[in-house]
């Protein structure tokens, strides 16, 4: 049977991450790849974290982790996980100098979980004479000297829970250490807990085809093609919302404001894109949205608080809900009802449907 090239380096490559070899060690199959692809290692670096991040990114399906570390991610390049302390097979010295190695190369650093500044010794990678090396030496020497840095999840990207409450880890996001530390290098911030497999896969890709440039970020340093849409304008249950049929405990039908949902203050487009390969995301389970790819996650005041709105922006796109239902609605908190009567007054207008349908009528006919 004829074998391609392709599938030969394929194959290599498969055997070898099965078998925990760096494939790159090998001169023969190195200079094959250096000759078709261009290879870029990746160091993912966890700190103040608890691997959801990672268990996720194991998960994705379209492509699946092992496509996108074994094949191309884009067309001409190859990413090389050269070090994950989760998934490799290393450990020890050998763990820490395939690090040591990649860092000398033109490599991307990727940052799972916070900053831990309060008492470093909470995150320690590696030894050197006899004692730990603390995460945050590994992560200003390793922002210093990356091409770019990802942080991964609301941990890495804002400080998230571990930086909840009184904080007396002193975690913070990697953005906000780098401006501590005078590092320039620019931090993309894929905030959530845990990211979208896909958030992470697309900005790799979008950087490696496109450049940095490519990827436009908003105030806080997230890629605005996945975090711009309001949850709560794209919402399957903005209809109970717009009609004021809330949710008054779990497992009741409706929206699920009262319960503190945070989709009115949060932009990620997880509607869009549900998790677990489209199979289901918080909402969708009748779950309230957390919040979790925003700053303000976990919250100070409480995860199941209704958030106060201040804008409610249905699309245009949406018809206006007309109906002769009585609702029999809690008013309390009053600034619930206000927001869904605010709702519907700037859907209508939006919409130029503020008359009666005889009148709407009647100016057709004109
Ligand atoms: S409050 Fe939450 S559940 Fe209700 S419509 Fe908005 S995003 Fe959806
Ligand atoms: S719906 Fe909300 S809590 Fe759930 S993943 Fe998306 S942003 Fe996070």
């Amino acid at each position: 049977m004829a074998i391609s090239r392709r599938r030969f380096l394929k194959f290599s490559a498969g055997t070898a991450a099965a078998l925990g070899v760096n494939i790159f060690d090998n001169p023969l199959l190195s200079k094959a790849f250096a000759s078709a692809i261009k290879e870029t290692p990746v160091i993912w670096f966890a700190s103040g974290a608890c691997s959801g991040c990672s268990v996720s990114l194991l998960n994705a399906l379209s492509p699946r982790i092992q496509d996108v570390l074994l094949d191309q991610v884009v067309p001409g390049h190859h990413v090389n996980l050269a070090f994950h302390p989760t998934v490799m097979a290393a450990a020890g010295d050998q763990a820490m100098n395939a690090m040591y190695e990649a860092e000398e190369k033109s490599f991307i650093l990727v940052v799972e979980g916070s900053v831990i500044t309060e008492d470093p010794r909470m995150c320690e990678v590696g030894e050197s004479h006899g004692h730990g090396i603390e995460g945050t030496t590994h992560i200003e020497r390793l922002g210093n000297k990356a091409q770019a840095v990802i942080a991964v999840g609301s941990c890495a990207a804002f400080g998230g829970v571990p930086a909840g409450g009184s904080n007396p880890s002193g975690s913070m996001g990697v953005a906000e250490f780098f401006k501590k530390k005078g590092v320039a290098t620019p931090v993309i911030n894929l905030p959530g807990c845990a990211i979208h497999p896909d958030w992470f896969i697309s900005t790799l890709a979008t950087y490696l085809l496109a450049g940095p440039e490519a990827i436009e970020v908003d105030t806080h340093g997230r890629p605005k093609a996945i975090y711009s849409k309001l949850i709560h304008d794209n919402c399957p249950l903005r209809g109970h919302f717009d009609a004021g049929r809330f949710a008054e405990k779990f497992g009741d039908p409706g929206c699920v404001y009262k319960l503190g949902c945070k989709g009115p203050i949060t932009r990620a487009n997880c509607p869009e894109k549900p998790f677990n390969s489209g199979t289901n995301w918080c909402i969708g389970n009748n779950h309230p949205c957390n919040g979790c790819a925003e700053p303000g996650y976990p919250f100070d005041d409480s995860m199941w608080a209704p958030e106060p709105i201040h804008e409610a922006t249905p699309p245009a796109t949406y018809p206006p809900i007309y109906t002769d239902r009585k609702q029999d609605l809690d008013w309390t908190p009053g600034y619930t009802a206000l927001a869904g009567l605010a709702a519907g007054a700037v859907g209508m207008k939006a919409l130029g449907k503020g008359k009666d349908d005889s009148e709407r009528d009647q100016d057709k006919k004109e």
